[in-house]
Order: C-alpha cells, then structure tokens, then sequence
C-alpha cells in the first residue's frame, strides 16, 4: 500500500498548496493604476459606481460599501437599532466577526445550532433561542450556500426580528433564483483576499429599506451629514454639517472600490471554475465511505467559497488533528473554519460553555477546508484528491 507522507512515504505534490489564494489580472492592476492617477482616493466616483454595480448585482435598491466585512456586520447591527440589552442569534461555525457585531454595540450573541447535514444554522434552533429580548438574527451563508432564506424570514417576521444575512462567503449566491443581497433586511460582503472577489480589504452592506440605508451612511462617517433635510440646528451657512448620531471612519478607498468593480466582472467566471473544482470533490469524495460531503439545500446556486472535507471517525483509526498533519506532509496545506465562536477564552469569560450547540461542536471536531480557489489546476485538484485518498486507505478501520 502506498505509505502516507507522514509515514515516511513521498508526498502526492512536491510543492506546497495551500487552502485559499486570490487571482488578479491586468485589467485589476490597470483599475488601480487608474485610480491613482486620479483626482479622488478616496469619497470620490469610484464609490457610487461600485454601490451601483452591487445594486445592479443582487436587485438590492441600496449598497453602502464600508472597509471591511466586519465594518459591515458592525453597521449593520447600528442600523438595525441594536443596543443594550438587546440579544443576536448567530451561528458558532462562522468567523468571529458575526457574533462579535453584537457585543460592539453593547447586545449579547446567542448561538443557534446548525443543521448536520448542510452545516448552515438550524431555522428551527434559531426558533428555539428567541426571547423576549431578541431582535436580530445573523445568519451566515458558511462555505458561500445560502441559509434557509424563506423559513428564516418567517421567523423574523413573526417575532418582530431584523434579518441579516453575513454573505462574506456568498456574493454570486442565488437563493430560488434571487441573487444573495435582494432577500434578507441587510445583506453583508467582504473583499478579504482569501474571499471569492478582493479588494485587499472591502466590505459592503445591501438593504432595500431606506431607513436602514440613510442610518449606515451614518455610521460609516462619523455620523456626520450634509442632508439639510437630516439638521436638527439652523443651517450656519454652505461649509456647514451636523453630526446627528454616532458613528465611526468605515469608508473604503476609491483604490479598493477600482479594484473590487474590475473583480466583479470576473465573478460569473469565479464561480464557475469554484463549482467545477466542488464537482471534481464531490464525485470522489462521495465514493468513500470515510468522507461525509457536505449536502446543499436545492434552493441555493451556490458560489462556494469554501470547501468542508468531513472525515468519518467511526471509520478511520485517526481523528481530525492527525488527519490535517498528514495532509500537510502530503504537502496539501488545509485550515479550519471555523472554531466554535463561543470556545474562545473572550467568550468563555462572558459566560459561554461547551455544549451550547452540540451539532456545531461535533462538525468542529470531524472537518477540515480544502484548497479552494479560481487559480486551480485540474493537477492541483487531483493531487489533493489523491492526498485525501491515500491517508484514507491508509488509516481506514
Ligand atoms: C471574512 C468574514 C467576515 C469578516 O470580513 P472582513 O472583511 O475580514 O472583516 C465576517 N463573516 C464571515 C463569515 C467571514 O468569513
């Protein structure tokens, strides 16, 4: 039998791969270039372009495009009015950004569990964790799926609850044909490198409630407006503003926003090369009775941005930690997304506890994220395969 690498066998690459790289071309060297030639780095035309294509994108009526995704989920969490007091469900299988929007306008996060077989947060647990003191929801579209749009909204709609959907994995999504963006009350984007589109850092918010819309440009810039329409004092003369509420320096650079618009002209060719790499897996992967595969719910057309390998301890003589060595060694370089958001010694000094979500813990222990990115090669894919493929053999009881 071949010997796994870290056995003392040869390794499938000779050449180190790793879980997530960014892919840019001339034409986004050239949309940078451009915009440093320009009059505006900053608040200037490349902004309102990119909300426009954002719009234009997901049937959103507005786009507010902010620093990053965590900027993002932080005004979203401002506009919807969220404060002391206040509690969010959130999913613990999410980046901590999700659950951390909450505690920084002083709410507390709830964790809901998520569903075993899709790995998105459990409509019915979400149900389940509402109080009197709940107003939010964040629901995150893990690995670039969509949640369970439709019953969520149900939900929130019956129980007075504000919908957000952190979509830093999804921009492309559709949900029953409705791009990701148009569906939730607010729709979050990042444009970390390691996401589908980059703009080195970016974030956005998509809502089609005015409301919400007039409240982010606030809490992107200091709370500070020029609308006369918004001063609560006499108007001092033409320099004159107000600040009306709080709010922080959330604004994206017109480097970033050139960068991202020249991205998005490459995001149908993203996803696409993202679901034939998902296919090569999925093929493979569901040949084996080691490896459990991620299962989709019909409704989501999903732009994956991450892809899950769940080994099977019951079949394998090794468990996760040894499993994520050997693929190093095989010279396939994984990660893990995510550690539950609640283990973390911040939150565990807030109160949290192992077993809050017991599907969410067991998922945490049994999974590991592949390479999954546009720059791929069909060698680079089947070298992984063959990685996963080998140590499985190996290993298998
Ligand atoms: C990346 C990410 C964020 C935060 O985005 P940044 O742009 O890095 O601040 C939030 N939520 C999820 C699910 C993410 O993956």
């Amino acid at each position: 039998m071949n010997k796994p690498a870290i056995e003392g066998g040869t390794p499938v690459r000779k050449n180190k791969i790793y879980y997530g790289h960014q892919y840019l071309d001339q034409a986004d060297y050239d949309a940078v270039v451009d915009v440093l030639k320009s009059d505006y780095l900053t608040c200037g035309p490349k902004i309102g372009e990119l909300e426009e294509k954002l719009c234009k994108l997901t049937g959103a009526k507005y786009a507010v495009v902010c620093s990053n995704g965590t900027a993002a989920l932080h005004m979203a969490a401002m506009a919807a009015g969220l404060g002391k007091d206040d509690e969010l469900i959130t999913t613990p299988i999410t980046f901590a950004a999700s659950a951390n929007c909450a505690l920084y306008v002083g709410a507390r996060p709830v964790f809901a569990d998520i569903n075993n077989e899709t790995y998105n947060i459990d409509p019915k647990s979400v149900e389940s964790k509402i109080t009197a003191n709940t107003k939010a929801v964040v629901a995150v579209d893990y690995t670039g799926q969509a949640v369970e749009l439709e019953p969520l909204k149900e939900i929130c709609k019956k129980h007075g609850l504000v919908l957000i959907e952190d979509a830093a994995h999804a921009i492309g999504t559709l949900y029953d044909n409705k791009p990701v963006g148009s569906i939730a009350d607010m729709t979050t984007f990042s444009f970390h490198p390691v996401k589908t589109i980059t703009g080195g850092e970016g974030g956005a918010v998509l809502t089609n409630n005015e409301e919400y819309y007039k409240k982010l440009l606030l809490a992107r810039s200091h709370g500070i407006t020029r609308d006369t329409s918004l001063f609560e004092h006499e108007c001092d003369g033409p320099w004159y503003y107000e600040q009306v509420s709080m709010g922080y320096n959330y604004r994206l650079t017109d480097i970033q926003a050139g960068l991202i618009i020249s991205q998005l002209d490459k995001l149908q060719m993203f996803k696409e090369r993202r679901k034939q790499i998902v296919n090569m897996y999925n093929e493979a992967f569901s040949k084996m009775d080691t490896i459990i595969v991620q299962k989709e719910i019909p409704q989501s057309d999903t732009a994956r941005h991450l892809y899950i390998l769940r080994i099977d301890p019951e079949r394998l003589k090794i468990d996760r930690k040894r499993f994520f060595e050997a693929m190093a060694a095989e010279n396939v370089i994984c990660n893990v997304h995510y550690i539950p958001v609640y283990y973390f010694p911040y939150y565990e000094k807030l109160g949290y506890k192992k077993g809050l979500c017991p599907n969410a813990e067991k998922l945490y222990d049994e999974m590991l994220s592949l390479p999954l990115y546009y720059g791929m090669s069909d060698e680079d894919v089947q070298s992984v395969i063959d990685a996963v493929k080998k140590i499985s053999d190996y290993y298998k009881k």
